[in-house]
């Protein structure tokens, strides 16, 4: 996609091609730009985001959740928050919101290759690290990397990304651990946090890198835990939320000291925010 001054801040109308519902909160949506008739290809990096907007509802970034392999559609997973995130669950297929982007840094998928691969998300924590999971899935380069995921969720019925889930374990390619915060009597599985987990897969550290998104408390208690188990910080990568409103490095809605979340993130190494309280950082 250009980025021209006019291309930065001009909206383009994305039509939704599917629908998705994970769970009550989040619901994935495929999308896809069109000129006339033909899709128009959308190139992307793991780890980017897009502004969706919606008329009278407002802007707001989505992590791109589908895989870097696809360029006629791509996916976002849109927990209910507020304003634009309840319109967006009404959408149906072949209705349209607006898209800015694909902006911000991304996961540095070439510096992966040859390295044991940790994904540790909690909740949509789950979006941007799908996007590197299924990126890693359909490229070559990554046929021998060991996958491991640990995801958390609240309870049960909050799992998301059921299908997915399931197709990783099928493949044999993604270990996956699943944990909840509350069981319930039919919840055979782990009961407590994701850090849990941690103990059961026991990573080494020399040749592992962790990629870790969820809520802030869940990526506070994490990146502690990952440091305590010997990682070094610049094996140790995040995503940090906070609330934008350019996108593109302008307004500094989004800053962090001298660093912007949209234009020097949301993908930051643990060594990159080293120096600054990452729970107030993240929401
Ligand atoms: C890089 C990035 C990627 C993201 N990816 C995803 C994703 O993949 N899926 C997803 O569901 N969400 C994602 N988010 C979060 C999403 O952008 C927010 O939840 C967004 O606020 C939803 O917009 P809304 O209009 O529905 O809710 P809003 O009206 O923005 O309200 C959401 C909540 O934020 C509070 N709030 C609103 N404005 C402010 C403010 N200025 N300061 C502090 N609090 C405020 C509200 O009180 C409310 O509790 C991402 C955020 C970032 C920064």
């Amino acid at each position: 996609m250009e980025h021209n001054a006019a291309g930065l801040y001009l909206p383009k109308t994305a039509k939704v091609q599917s629908v998705i519902e994970e769970n009550s909160q989040i619901k994935t949506f495929a999308l896809s730009l069109s000129m006339g008739a033909q899709p128009t290809v959308f190139r992307f990096q793991p780890g980017q985001f897009v502004m969706v907007s919606m008329p009278h509802c407002g802007e707001a970034p989505i992590s791109i959740a589908s895989s870097n392999s696809r360029t006629d559609s791509f996916d976002l997973s849109v927990r209910l928050a507020g304003r634009l995130t309840s319109a967006m669950h009404s959408l149906q297929p072949g209705d349209s919101v607006g898209i800015r982007g694909p902006f911000g840094r991304p996961f540095p998928l070439d510096k992966l290759v040859g390295t044991d691969l940790l994904f540790i998300a909690g909740g949509i924590g789950l979006a941007p690290l799908r996007s590197v999971i299924l990126s890693c899935l359909a490229d070559p380069r990554f046929s021998d990397n060991r996958i491991t995921l640990l995801y958390g969720s609240r309870s049960p019925a909050d799992i998301a990304f059921c299908t997915d889930l399931a197709a990783w374990e099928k493949s044999g390619r993604v270990d996956c651990h699943l944990t909840v915060d509350h069981g319930t009597p039919d919840w055979k599985g782990s009961v407590g946090l994701v850090t849990s987990l941690l103990d059961t897969v026991a990573p080494n550290p020399t040749r592992t890198k962790a990629l870790v998104c969820g809520p802030g408390l869940m990526i506070r208690a994490v990146l502690a835990e990952l440091t305590c188990l010997g990682f070094d910080p610049n094996d140790i990568i995040t995503t940090l939320e906070r609330h934008m409103k350019c996108g593109v490095g302008v307004c500094r809605h989004c800053h962090l000291d001298d660093k912007l979340v949209c234009r020097d993130g949301p993908v930051f190494t643990l060594a990159e925010l080293q120096g600054h309280e990452v729970m107030e950082l993240a929401t």
